[in-house]
């Protein structure tokens, strides 16, 4: 990934002394957080000092492998055709290290220069044209300030908005490189501390996620919980309705009259609605 990734402003978003091996520390990162270039040295200067080199097949892709359960071994098959049988396999193949190309028609009758981010043209040189570029995730993040100052005019393309906050980079200088090599506490607490933050940082996202589905899963028990409530009330108010509609005098129509009994009659048939209708809005509005 750090060989392929050459784009302009190209860098890692972990702070260098925390990403490097605990025992390979380097006292010389440029920045905090260091560029490309200091990195894929950084990866060649530990590739041979501990020899890995003449362990790697270069040019060589594993195309698969099949397990052989009499010998508990399996059988990798590679690109160059060479048979090789391992114990154990470890893959370690990535999972950036290929460029996604998004479905655009008409992109392959673009007649200008076009590339993927990953597989940066270099010999193209951008001062002053028109550039438009596909997308906002992370390599767009570091490339687009880089070649904005010079191109000719910048569109960007964004379908998801990414959120960005401002790392606290900063130039090491000579007196950081001294400290680091000199004095080791001064590596170790510049490593600890960004571990400690870049840390503390996943944890706290991690919780505030945690706490949101919290609250989003309480909110739908509670709304749960009420819709039932709801039900239940309805049920119960109604429940008994047909028996109180039968034990009170329905009016069916106004008999010409007076008289007390007209006027009981008359006076209960509307009092049983009322009643009804003030205990079931009484219960729903619970
Ligand atoms: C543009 C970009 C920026 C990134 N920036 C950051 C960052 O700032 N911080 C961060 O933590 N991570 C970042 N990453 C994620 C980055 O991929 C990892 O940090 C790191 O490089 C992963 O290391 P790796 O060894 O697992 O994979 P890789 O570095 O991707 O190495 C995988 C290797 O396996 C090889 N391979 C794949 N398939 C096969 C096969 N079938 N046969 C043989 N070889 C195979 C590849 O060619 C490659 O050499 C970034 C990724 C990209 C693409």
């Amino acid at each position: 990934m750090w060989r392929e990734n050459t784009y302009p402003g190209a860098a890692c978003d972990v702070p260098s002394p925390f990403y490097s091996f605990s025992f390979e520390t380097n006292p010389n990162w440029p920045h905090r957080f260091s560029r490309q270039p200091a990195i894929l040295d950084y990866i060649r200067h530990v590739a041979d000092k501990y020899d890995i080199r003449r362990h790697i097949r270069f040019g060589t892709e594993v195309l698969g492998a099949t397990y052989d359960s009499a010998a508990g071994t399996r059988q990798i098959e590679l690109s160059n055709g060479v048979p090789l049988v391992v114990d154990v396999p470890v893959s370690a193949v990535g999972q950036l290290s290929r460029p996604s190309y998004p479905a655009i028609p008409g992109a392959d009758t673009f007649a200008g220069p076009a590339f993927h981010s990953a597989l940066w043209d270099h010999d193209v040189d951008l001062a002053g044209k028109r550039v438009a570029v596909i997308g906002t995730g992370a390599s767009a993040i570091q490339f687009v300030p880089a070649i904005q100052p010079e191109v000719g005019h910048l569109t960007l393309f964004q379908r998801t908005p990414p959120h960005i906050v401002p790392g606290p980079d900063r130039e090491f200088t000579r007196l950081h490189h001294l400290a680091f090599d000199k004095v080791r506490l001064a590596h170790l607490l510049e490593r600890g501390t960004r571990y400690g933050v870049t840390e503390s940082l996943s944890v706290a996202l991690g919780l505030l996620r945690a706490a949101r589905e919290d609250r989003q899963r309480d909110l739908q028990a509670t709304h749960a919980q009420a819709d039932e409530g709801r039900a239940r009330s309805l049920r119960e108010g109604l429940a008994d309705l047909p028996d109180r509609l039968q034990a009170r005098p329905v009016l069916q129509r106004l008999p010409p009259g007076t008289g007390p009994v007209q006027r009981r009659c008359h006076h209960g048939g509307h009092h049983g609605d009322h009643a009804v209708r003030r205990r079931h809005r009484g219960r729903s509005g619970a």
